[in-house]
């Protein structure tokens, strides 16, 4: 059984879970241990407990620290890739990609370690200076979804560790393998006991108990709505509040218009819709499409998509990957039949495939006739299923767009500089995408979104540290001349 690491030893656990290859269900990655409750409060202790040291440490340790675990990550991609395309069904080049992303975002880190900053000002007041500092916030859960089983955690842990945090981390079932390496390197890279803990197991168990402890100061969560619904809920209602970060859903639109480079916005809707086997958050499953271009897009589509090779994650060659796991799969093809039943057309793709080994594989779909109020073009799939919804020109396009509960990502495929530039200025999302695909973004910049995606501050770049510090204003009378007490009546 492949263990957690708790206050600075790795236990097993009552019970363990088998890691599944969704390419070939017959290969099993590894049987990991699920944590009890009470193994969790052990796991916060000994965070709870390490953190006066380790937010008093040098920024040099820490920067040195971060700097180990991205070097090692960068160095090892390959395996680790291969180790994260088997346990979760992007393909291999996809998987080495999201891995060199967690090492560059180690680094990034590093870096910012030892770029704190703070501001001195003059206060309204004589004699008087005022302080403005950022400090860490103490024990941080994080808690993170299957779709991205290395860079999500990176882009969590290694803030959190950069700016004197101690951190439980909590990965999501299905993917635990990339998480138990990760700590294997940060372990490695000689965090102090307790600094660094990883409680594999299940929402309700170790989720819960890291929300409803008191030592635990903060909450970062991505994954699904209704889940950070609940986080929320259960983080405010219950002792003392706590800082709450949640990225979820999304239901992206690309809006194709008619004077856009069609070769290319087939590239971006691909990309954007079936790469990663349509399992990102910035996945577009709306592709918006103004009637002078829209034919010629659904058939220049349904040619393309004949060509995608769908098949084992780890063969060279494949481009879309198999489904995460049978119940997901399940959410796809339910949703392919709603579509349907509402009115949609499928032009391509839909059905169950056979690879040489059993798994979930499914042809990426296309629904076109599709309006924006059908439950395909308003409710989060998460599968490789897209839709085409057609607008009459731009003015609607962009309405279309943004008639949705998520926030996201947007993006545009146009020549036109002059939609380009109101699209960017008016599109209702964190992240606007022009003639790119709405996923696949930089680790330097912030990422999140708006609306049901995204609740509170934003991930990512110098950021993330709204987040995982917290600002204290400090006064000091300095004693040169007299202490006039009201100077300021109004405060
Ligand atoms: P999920 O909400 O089912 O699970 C996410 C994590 O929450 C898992 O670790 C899970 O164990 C945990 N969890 C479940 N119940 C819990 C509870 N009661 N208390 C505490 N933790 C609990 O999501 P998922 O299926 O793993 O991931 C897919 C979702 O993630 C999609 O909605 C996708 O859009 C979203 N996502 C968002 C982003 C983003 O940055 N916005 C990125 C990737 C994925």
């Amino acid at each position: 059984m492949t263990k957690n690491y708790i206050a600075g030893e790795w236990l097993p656990a009552a019970e363990a879970s088998p890691n599944i290859n969704p390419s070939n269900t017959n290969d099993i990655v590894g049987e990991y241990a699920r944590a009890s409750a009470i193994e969790t409060e052990r796991a916060i202790a000994a965070a709870f407990d390490a953190f006066p040291a380790w937010s008093r440490s040098t920024i040099q340790a820490r920067h040195d620290t971060l700097k180990a675990v991205g070097d090692e990550i960068l160095a090892r991609k390959h395996e680790l890739g291969h180790l994260l395309s088997r346990e979760e069904g992007k393909t291999l080049p996809e998987g080495i990609g999201e891995v060199a992303r967690a090492g560059q975002i180690f680094q990034f880190f590093a870096g910012e370690c030892l770029r704190g900053a703070g501001e001195k000002l003059p206060s309204v007041r004589p004699s008087v200076e005022a302080e403005v500092t950022r400090e860490p916030v103490g024990v941080i859960g994080l808690i993170t979804p299957w779709n991205f089983p290395i860079a999500i955690p990176a882009w969590k842990i290694a803030p959190a560790l950069a700016y004197g945090n101690t951190v439980v981390f909590k990965p999501a079932e299905l993917v635990p393998g990339s998480a138990h390496a990760l700590a294997e390197i940060i372990i490695r890279a000689g965090v102090p006991t307790g600094v660094f803990n990883l409680v594999m197991g299940r929402g309700a168990v170790v989720g819960e108990a890291m929300l409803s402890s008191s030592k635990v100061s903060a909450i970062s969560f991505t994954g699904s709505v209704p889940t950070g619904r609940n986080i929320a809920r259960t983080c405010i209602t219950s002792g003392p509040m706590k800082k709450l970060q949640l990225e979820m859903g999304g239901k992206n639109p690309m809006v194709v218009l008619d004077d856009a480079d069609l070769k290319l916005a087939v590239e971006c809707a691909v990309n954007s819709a079936f790469f990663s086997t349509g399992q990102r958050c910035t996945a577009s499953s709306r592709l918006i499409v103004t009637n002078g271009i829209h034919d010629r897009f659904v058939a220049a589509m349904q040619e393309r998509m004949q060509g995608l090779v769908i098949d084992d994650a780890l063969k060279a060659g494949t481009d879309v990957g198999p489904v995460v796991d049978q119940s997901q799969l399940d959410q796809d093809l339910k949703y392919i039949s709603i579509g349907q039943a509402e009115g949609a057309k499928l032009v391509a793709g839909g059905k169950l495939l056979k690879c040489e080994a059993p798994g979930f594989y499914l042809a990426p779909a296309l629904l076109t006739e599709v309006s924006n109020q059908m439950r395909v073009a308003r409710e989060e799939i998460f599968g490789p299923v897209a839709t085409v919804i057609r607008a009459k020109d731009y003015d609607e396009a962009l309405e279309l767009a943004n008639d949705t509960l998520f926030g996201l990502s947007s993006g545009i495929c146009t020549t036109s500089l002059k939609y380009a530039s109101h699209f960017k200025r008016n599109a209702e999302a964190g992240m606007v995408m022009v003639n790119l695909p709405t996923a696949g973004v930089d680790y330097h910049v912030p990422f999140g979104g708006r609306k049901a995606s995204s609740y509170g501050s934003r991930e990512q770049g110098r950021y993330a540290q709204e987040f995982y510090t917290t600002v204290k204003t400090a006064y000091t009378f300095d004693g040169n001349g007299p202490y006039v007490h009201k100077a300021n009546p109004k405060v």
